[in-house]
This record gives structure tokens, sequence and C-alpha cells, in this order.
């Protein structure tokens, strides 16, 4: 039986974040693995109490043994994000640049992994050996330092599994992409190529980060009063030019928000932020005169728990801002933030704040390829098969049609779960596996569809009640029952409730001598005399549990 080469998406295939992308090599069933990223997702408050989702590893888990490794290629939480959570399920020793493996470090530390993963510091360009996977990591550029791509050099070509790129001619920090050794992949062979699509409808080429600067610093000398710029943490480049900007207007940075430090940190482990005068600490925020300050705040998706929106709040402990005050949003909105987004920028707004956003002026640079730069990776690396990932539905059926009309003779429109033969033969999907979500609870990882989740959802939707009813040996009710209602009735008196108990005693004096016996019957006919009351008198159908006791 021949070897071939499958790429098996578990997340990020369908959906923007929690990417989980798996290369099996050898027969069917016979296979070595390689995981690239496991990333996450933050909940959009459509799931009660849910903050963060995951793909469910349960597929690779099982075959943990032939799990050879993973490789991240980049710090975003969507690439990282659930090595904290999932680690323990794969035990696979992890390789990594050594800004992203300065960020895991922090993440293993908080949850005590930090002396358990194996964590493997590859260099910028370095080819290395996980089991029988011979890897390279390409330098591009993206939103956050180091990001790579990852080559898997087969003997039927390089596979390249590019994570997120773009590729900006004059970044702010740190190396421009590789396009030489792209172009040198292109002249050896590239079998397939498993790219982003996360930009596929954005004509054109995307400014460069150092326009930005430009852009920015002309807007900030503009105001007069305090300047508050919020962006995403990881975006140490975009700290750069936030600084460099602020410097320029005779502005000093104060930061609010751990993630910001936290970064900056982990950011001047590696080399980066050096050049510009010092971030301070929220403390020094009373000290500054309101013309020469900038704050960096965190909070640009509406995070309810983050700087801004705390400030919008006015319940910051530190930092204040008034009328005469402006925020910029050095980011773009993440579809389903919207509301939460506005919410804080009505906050702003009340307290006289200018808001400005990327529509009002520009303050932004993606980190995604657009259609020229999407273009100019084709023609570089002029892949045989194309497997569009990282995007919803509609960016990888887009991608899969503009990358046929760029000439790739073979696209592949994968899904999440789908094994896709990329070498040897015809590529196609050939299987498929089951894939899952598995959500953040408190402290335990619990899966999406479980019980709890799903008891909770039906909860918030539907309200609760738990009925208490003793009765005795023969199942004459012994006392009045009594029903804890909660999110059904504003007064717990409520005639609803009356009706309901007098329901409780007409159906187990309904019920056969015989029958009232026996526990089950009794709780059954309980249970379905209250919700008849509750959906006859309010259409609701609560979750109702009942509490049965026979003394
Ligand atoms: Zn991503
Ligand atoms: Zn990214």
């Amino acid at each position: 039986m021949s070897s071939d080469i499958v790429f098996v998406p578990l997340g990020g295939t369908g959906e923007i974040g929690m990417n989980l992308n798996l290369y099996g090599r050898g027969r069917a069933d016979d296979r070595d693995w390689l995981m690239i990223d496991m990333g996450i997702t933050f909940g959009d408050g459509s799931i009660p109490g849910v903050d963060i989702l995951m793909p469910d590893p349960a597929f690779i888990e099982e075959k943990r043994d032939r799990l050879a490794g993973l490789v991240l290629t980049h710090a975003h939480e969507d690439h990282l994000g659930a090595v904290p959570y999932l680690w323990e399920r794969l035990r696979c020793p992890i390789y990594a640049s050594p800004f992203t493996g300065s960020v895991l470090r922090r993440k293993l530390t908080d949850v005590g992994l930090q002396n358990e993963v194996a964590l493997h510091i590859v260099p910028l360009q370095g080819r290395f050996q996980v089991g029988p996977f011979d890897l390279e990591m390409v330098t591009l550029t993206h939103s956050i330092p180091e990001p790579n791509a990852v080559a898997l050099h087969t003997d039927h070509g390089i596979i390249l599994h590019t994570g997120d790129w773009r590729l900006d001619p004059r970044p702010v920090i740190g190396e421009k992409a590789d396009l030489e050794v792209l172009r040198a992949f292109g002249d050896t062979g590239v079998a397939a190529l498993v790219c982003d699509s996360t930009n596929v409808f954005v004509e054109g080429q995307s400014h460069s980060e150092a326009d930005l600067l430009a852009s920015l610093t002309e807007l900030f000398g503009r105001f007069e009063n305090r300047i508050a710029v919020t962006c995403f943490a990881s975006n140490v480049a975009r700290l750069e030019t936030i600084a460099r900007a602020a410097d320029a207007v005779g502005r000093s940075v104060v930061v609010a928000g751990r993630a910001v430090q936290r970064i900056v940190e982990a950011a001047r482990e590696n080399g980066y932020l050096l050049d510009v005068p010092p971030f301070l600490d929220e403390e020094a925020f009373d000290q500054l005169p309101r013309e020469q300050t900038l704050v960096l705040c965190t909070g640009s998706q509406g995070e309810p728990r983050a700087a801004l929106a705390r400030i919008a709040a006015k319940t910051h402990p530190r930092v204040m801002l008034e009328e005469g005050d402006v925020v910029v949003f050095s980011s773009k909105v993440i579809p389903g933030n919207e509301r939460a987004i506005a919410r804080v920028q009505n906050g702003l707004v009340k307290l006289g704040v200018k808001v400005i956003g990327e529509s009002d002026h520009f303050v932004h640079v993606s980190g995604h390829p657009g259609r020229d730069e999407l273009e100019t990776m084709y023609s570089l690396v002029r892949p045989k098969i194309s497997v569009p990932v990282h995007g919803e539905a509609r960016h990888l059926a887009q991608h899969a049609e503009l990358a046929r009309t760029w000439g790739v003779a073979s696209v592949v429109e994968a899904e999440n779960g789908s094994v896709v033969r990329l070498t040897p033969g015809k590529a196609g999907v050939i299987d498929e596996v089951p894939v899952g979500r598995l959500v953040l609870e408190g402290n335990r990882v619990v899966p999406l569809e479980g019980l709890l989740v799903r008891g909770r959802q039906k909860v918030v939707f539907n309200g609760s009640a738990v009925v208490t009813v003793v009765v005795d040996g023969w199942g004459q009710i012994l006392a009045e029952p009594q029903i804890a209602a909660v999110g059904l009735v504003d007064d717990p008196d409520d005639e609803v409730i009356g009706e309901a108990i007098d329901a409780i005693w007409k159906a187990v004096d309904g019920l056969s001598k015989g029958a009232r016996r026996d526990d089950d019957t009794v709780r059954d006919a309980i249970r379905l005399a209250v919700r008849r009351v509750f959906r006859e008198r309010l259409g609701k159908k609560p979750m109702t549990e009942v509490h049965f006791v026979r003394v």
C-alpha cells in the first residue's frame, strides 16, 4: 500500500477562529501526525457563561502516541490559545519561534504546566525535524511579531501551510516576508498551498504599517486634550507605531490593561519595542498633563472587563476620560462584536469623548492578505493544489474560485473534519472524521453540545422550576408542595405558582393506588402537570426538576 499525505482540519476551516490543523503521513491505518496550531474563539454572548470555545481534539487524542508534535505558526489566540486547556490530552512536544514561545510560556505558567511541556524554540527560517516530518519556518508579515508559514518538505514536493500572513513591504517591526524563499519553493515544486482566506473579499493591496505611522502622527497632532488609543494587545507593531506617533507629538504613553503589559514584556524579551520611550504604568496617569497624555488600552472589541469598557463606564480605578478627550479605535470590528463595541462607544460619547474609528480616518491596517497579495503568493509558489482555510464558508468558496482563475489545477474545498488527500495521486476529500466543540466552563473544559451547556442555555431562555413534594408510602401528599421558580415570575407568590401547586395535588389524586406507589410514575405526573400550567399560563417551557421524597 502506498503512503500518502493528508490534511485534516479540526477547527478554523469554515469559521474564523479556533484553528487546529493536522497533517498525516503514511497508510490510512498507520499514519504519523503533525499538528499545526491549536487555538480558541471568544464567545459572542450567545451561550450564557461561555467566554472561550475550542475545537474538540478527540480524533487526534485517540492517536496521540502517533502525534509527533505541535508547531505554532504565531502567537495569536486563535492559533495557540487552546494549548493551556488541551495540551494535557495530547502531551506532545511543541515547536515555536522565540516570541511565540515567550507568549506561550506565560500561558503555561498560568496553569502550572511550564515544567511539563517540552517547548522547543525554533529560530526564524529554521529547518527542523518533528518525528518523520521535515519542516521549515518561513518568515511572513502579520499583525504580531514572528508570523511563520510552515513548509513540509516531502518526497512529492513542498506543502506550504501559510498560517496568517500578508506581504507588508515596510513592516514597522520584524523582517519583511521572505519572498525569495517562496519563489524558490515555487521553482522546486509546491505540491499544495494551504492558505489564509480572511481578506479574500478585500480588493487590492492593504496599506503598510509604516503608512499608518504618518497617518496617526497627523491625527494625534490635531488634539489638545487626552488621547486614548485601543488596539489588540498582541499587535506589537501597532504598539510601536502608536508609541512613535505619540512621541512625535510630545505625548507619553500610559498603558491601561494587563494584557498590554504582558505582551510588552514578551516583546522586549525578544528584542522588540526597545527603541521607543518606555510605556508607563497606570499610576503615571495622575501626574501627566492632559495634553501630554496618550492612554493605550485594551478593549477594542468592546470586551466588558477590558480597560476601555471600564473607562467608558467610569469604573476604572485610575484612568478617566472627560469632555474634550478623544478615543481612537485602531482595529477592525470582528464580526459578532458590533453591539459590544457600540455599547462602549455610546458610553464614551455620553462622557463627551470623541470616538474615531476606521470609517473616520486611516487608523488601522489589516494583518491578512487582500486579493493582490493572495495573487502574488500564488504567482510565487505556483501550487498544484490549493486548499483554502482560515475563513467562513463564503471566504473559502471565494478563495477557491480565485485559485481556479489563477490557474491552480486542483482546488479542494475542505471543511472541519474533512480528510484531504494532498499527494500522491488525485487530490480531494477522501474521508471524514468527527469534529466537535469544547467550551471553557469556569475552570473545566466541557462539550458544547453536552448536558451542562444545553441545560444552562435552557434555564437562561426558559427559566427553571424546582418542585419539592413529600408523600407517604401510599402516595398521599403529606405537606403543601413547594415550587422554587427562577426566571419565571416577578413575585414568588404569583398566582400561577398557586395554580401549579393545585395541579400537583390533582395529578397525584388522579393516579391509581398502584401507580401512586411507583416513584417514577408519580414524579412524571407531577412534572407534566407543572409544565402544563407554565406552558398554558406563561407560554414558557421551563426546565422542571421534581424533588420527590417518600417517607
Ligand atoms: Zn488567525
Ligand atoms: Zn493571526
